[in-house]
């Protein structure tokens, strides 16, 4: 089998990419998160890298490609190419791809939400159309947040844990405690806007909102939900200490991203690991990371407790796979990134999660962006979110295919020959 041609087209929120192949099986997967100038320029370029390989050969079309991506976005179509030919492997041997991964270890997969905390996601909804959370447009109280998320926690869908946007990672979060000045710079510093993400040194009364805003939203939620916040980065090195020493009583899942993060091309780890080695609160990085090189020192210093790679970003499937069995072997957790992944992208995280050793918690669940992505795709089973868990579904490939009469109807007219 050959790959013949990589093609992508915008499908509502998301961004889909198919490989064709000479044997007529096609792969899919979704670019997470990045914008079409991007998608434009980038997929015809590793189109040309793999075009002619033969896509069940996972590791040597990577081995093709990997070294021209780097950290986000620039792993995001790579990864992507390399998720649409272990759709394509699975079909073509007739078994779901976790079969090859080595085969499933559990037969429901723990999820989180981490997808009602902006504007975005506030259209993200269930698949019976209910808005999933959604009351983050602007950063609410701590009460309100903490009955957002029980009431998450009693749908069907039942989510047993909740991400939250935090400090530097919310724009406006100290605004609520009515604080101008929350750090002795922020940066950048010059466009005076309220985009401002990263800080240097807070206030001591900046500091004491942070403590104050946890104490609240744990005094609605107490041991019901699992509580994790997405902190930045933009917290110095200090105040990160001292903050998650500071909640250690409230018994957090993880603090995510405090140093470096999302926008940071580079980890410092050798700053994650002072942190890390003197509090008992869990500190978790690395959705931006690209590859498992990228992760070594992360890991074998034992600079993190908890990683989270996402398969849209880190490389792939194979790449999340095996960074989570050499995080195991170091005692590390694991807990993927995946909110702009799609459904596309929750159906690959189902199948290697369902492979994943001992130190997985959890995969940040993603959501069809707007709800009519779940009428244009097949495979899915009947309720397969409940309960705060995935199930795991046996159906050749990734577990989900387009129904092209349907999908056809959403696709805009530069990306009319996409199924053709
Ligand atoms: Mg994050």
């Amino acid at each position: 089998m050959k790959i013949t041609e990589i093609k992508q087209a915008v499908i509502g929120h998301n961004i889909v990419l198919r490989i064709v192949t000479d044997k007529g099986i096609d792969g899919y997967s979704e670019i997470e998160n990045t914008k079409e100038s991007y998608i434009g320029a980038v997929v015809p370029y590793f189109a040309g890298l793999v075009k002619g390989l033969d896509p069940t050969d996972v590791s040597y079309v990577m081995a093709a490609m990997k070294r021209a991506g780097a950290f986000k976005p620039w792993g995001a179509v790579v990864s992507a190419i390399e998720m649409a030919c272990w759709d394509i492997a699975g079909k073509e041997a007739g078994v779901p791809v976790y079969k090859l991964l080595g085969g499933k270890v559990r037969n429901k997969v723990r999820v989180y939400n981490g997808s009602f905390k902006t504007e975005k996601m506030k259209e993200t909804k269930a698949p019976d159309g209910t808005i999933l959370g959604g009351q983050y447009e602007k950063m609410d109280s701590p009460e309100a947040v903490g009955e957002s998320m029980l009431a998450l926690s009693e749908r069907p869908e039942g989510f047993t844990i909740c991400k939250m946007a935090f400090g530097w990672h919310a724009r406006n979060f100290w605004k609520q405690f009515g604080l101008d000045e929350y750090a002795y710079n922020t940066y950048p510093p010059m466009n005076g806007s309220e985009r401002t993400n990263r800080g240097s040194m807070l206030t001591e009364r900046g500091f004491n909102a942070l403590v104050e805003y946890v104490d609240r939203l744990k005094g609605v939620i107490g041991d019901k939900i699992g509580l994790a916040l997405d902190c930045g980065p933009g917290f110095c090195a200090a105040d990160a200490l001292r903050f998650a020493k500071a909640v250690e009583p409230y018994h957090l899942l993880w603090l995510e991203d405090m140093i470096a993060g999302d926008y940071t091309p580079h980890t410092m780890a050798h700053v994650y690991r002072d942190i890390t080695m003197q509090t008992s609160t869990p500190i978790h990085t690395g959705e931006q990371i690209y590859l498992r090189e990228n992760y070594r020192e992360l890991i074998e210093g034992q600079c993190v407790n908890v990683v989270g790679p996402d398969p849209a970003d880190c490389g792939g499937i194979a790449e999340l796979k095996w960074i989570a069995e050499y995080a195991d072997l170091h005692g590390i957790h694991m807990a993927p990134h995946g909110t702009f992944d799609g459904i596309f992208g929750m159906a690959a995280l189902t199948q290697v999660c369902a492979t994943m050793p001992q130190n997985y918690i959890a995969y940040e669940y993603p959501a069809g962006n707007p709800d009519w992505w779940y009428d244009i795709v097949e495979g899915l089973p009947d309720n397969f979110l409940r309960d705060g868990h995935v199930e795991v579904w046996d159906r050749p490939g990734i577990g989900v295919e387009f129904n092209i009469p349907k999908a056809e109807k959403y696709l805009r007219p530069e990306d009319k020959d996409f199924f053709r």
